[in-house]
């Protein structure tokens, strides 16, 4: 058995996430100092540093930033997926995420294109919708 570099690592801070992932929900992280929501989950604040942030269910919607059409990667299991699209997104809420984009041709994408997210083996990945 060969190692897998597409599933999550949880750990004590981010289970929460992934386990909302697993049962198809995406969650943000909201600061109750300033208001403002951030996407990566942290443990604080990235625009003011307050440790009062909390989870909340995103609403699923985004917009496409920019994006690359992988067609090598020999992590397992990327190898047997390629051609696929690596993508950044902004979320309807304002953060900007990684994730890839699926269901979709390249020759289709286009920037600021409307996606909703769907999850494919508990990892939240967008499609073309919303
Ligand atoms: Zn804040």
């Amino acid at each position: 058995m060969s190692a897998r570099f597409d599933l999550p690592e949880a750990d004590g801070f981010t289970r929460t996430y992934w386990d909302a992932a697993a049962r198809g929900r995406l969650l943000l992280r909201r600061c109750g100092e300033c208001g403002r929501p951030h996407h990566y989950p942290r443990e604080f604040c990235p625009h003011c540093w307050s440790e009062d942030v909390d989870w909340e269910p995103a609403s699923g919607r985004a917009t496409l930033y920019t994006w690359s059409v992988v067609h090598r990667n020999d992590l397992p299991p990327f190898a047997e997926r390629t051609p696929y699209v690596a993508a950044v997104v902004d979320l309807a809420e304002g953060p900007r995420m990684m994730t890839q984009v699926v269901e979709c041709a390249p020759d289709r994408l286009r920037a600021g294109m409307p996606l909703e997210v769907t999850f494919a083996d508990g990892v939240p990945v967008f499609r073309p919708g919303g």
